[in-house]
């Protein structure tokens, strides 16, 4: 059996009428760069998100550098973030020319520990970007609290984490703004680039809109110094079709991850699972495990026919384009440990039980003949005793 880490196809040809539909009516009314098309979008997902807006952009790099600019971050300002993500929210910050100020991560969650901001304030700082890294929401409360006392904005970086929630606040809703991507292979993901800002704060959200939109005011009238990141009519058509089955698409995704987890809990001492937080919902982007020797154990995945991922290899204050940030006094043990142990399994919402448990199956064969404990179990993981 092969099993692919993603699989994009399944749902275009499911949908392929609905996307086809789409594209017509953005060709029918010359749509291209905003439009109907785009305001509905843009309408439909400030709605899913809890939030009074979405403002759709080029990108998730995009949305979060314009989110930073509409909160006036620049150069002699710091911003707080964590190194195991997408290099895409440094990135953002380092466009603005403020500073990225990282602080490492819990163990349990691998997401910003709220223990970690005070060390990291300085009278320079003014926003921290938490990240929601795999689908799971970091510890909002806490980091909310903390931003609320020492008045330090809060950006979401939910590019991985489309319909989580947080004691039950959607992804996106809670700091002042949230940043979404709409690549591909994200859980809501566009034919292309696409993403979006979304906020509850009037004057922040025209802001967002008139910074994509070459600062104007209107037309050739430019009040802000602007840039064009504007979203296209054509994405914005893909993501109505499939904003709508998002939900069912995230459960998909949850009863993999249980699947998964059901299987593999408790058979091998040295494989971590990813651990869920009581009070989110985990809409399992990826589905990270960790284990020493990830990458023999990666090699051997790939000889059985099981392609796995990484996220990622490189913490960002280790990437040679990010040495200039230096490290001080600071340490990110829990980040390095996770870049060097941490394996992502096949996960799409059209993944079948026949191909997780062939996935699981291998992965245990894998770690035995590495050398590694591992208990004899059935291959079908329905027969795991539930954890
Ligand atoms: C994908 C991603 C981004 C960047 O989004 P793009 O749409 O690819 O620009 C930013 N942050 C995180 C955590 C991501 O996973």
């Amino acid at each position: 059996m092969n099993v692919p880490f993603l699989d994009l196809r399944q749902q275009v040809v499911a949908l392929r009428e609905e996307f086809e539909q789409g594209f017509a009516e953005v060709l029918d009314n010359t749509a291209f760069a905003g439009g109907p098309v785009n305001i509905r979008f843009e309408e439909a997902f400030a709605a899913y998100c809890g939030t009074s807006e979405a403002i759709g952009v080029g990108s998730g790099t995009e949305a979060l550098w314009l989110a930073l600019l509409a909160l006036d971050i620049g150069p002699g300002d710091e911003v707080i973030t964590v190194p195991n993500t997408f290099v895409a929210t440094v990135e953002a910050i380092h466009f603005t020319g403020a500073t990225p100020v990282l602080v490492d991560v819990d163990p349990v969650s691998y997401n910003l520990d709220p223990a970690g901001l005070e060390a990291a304030w300085t009278p320079r700082t003014r926003a921290v970007i938490p990240v929601h890294l795999y689908g799971q929401p970091a510890d909002m409360d806490p980091i909310l609290a903390w931003a609320a006392e020492k008045s330090v904005s809060v950006i979401e970086d939910a590019a991985q984490a489309q319909g989580a929630r947080y004691r039950d606040r959607p992804a996106g809703s809670m700091g002042q703004l949230g940043c979404f991507s709409f690549y591909p292979g994200k859980n809501l993901g566009a034919f292309g680039e696409a993403g979006a800002v979304v906020t509850s704060d009037a004057e922040l959200a025209k802001r967002v809109r008139m910074l994509r939109d070459h600062g104007q005011s209107r037309k050739y009238y430019h009040d802000l110094i602007g840039w064009n990141g504007r979203m296209d009519g054509l994405q914005a058509a893909v993501l109505n079709v499939k904003l709508p089955r998002l939900d069912a698409a995230n459960e998909a995704r949850r009863q993999h991850a249980a699947r998964y987890s059901q299987c593999l809990e408790g058979a091998a001492p040295q494989l971590i699972l990813p651990r869920e937080r009581a009070d989110v919902r985990h809409v399992y982007h990826v589905y990270a495990v960790r284990c020493p020797e990830r990458d023999r154990l990666l090699d051997a995945m790939r000889e059985r026919g099981v392609a796995c991922g990484i996220h990622y290899p490189v913490p960002v204050h280790l990437q040679k384009a990010y040495q200039y940030l230096g490290q001080g006094e600071r340490s990110f043990p829990i980040a390095e440990a996770v870049s060097r142990e941490e394996l992502s399994l096949p996960m799409f919402p059209e993944l079948t039980d026949e191909q997780i448990d062939y996935v699981c199956s291998s992965l245990l064969d894998a770690l035995k003949v590495l050398g590694m404990t591992v208990e004899d179990r059935p291959a079908d993981c329905s027969n795991q005793p539930t954890a």
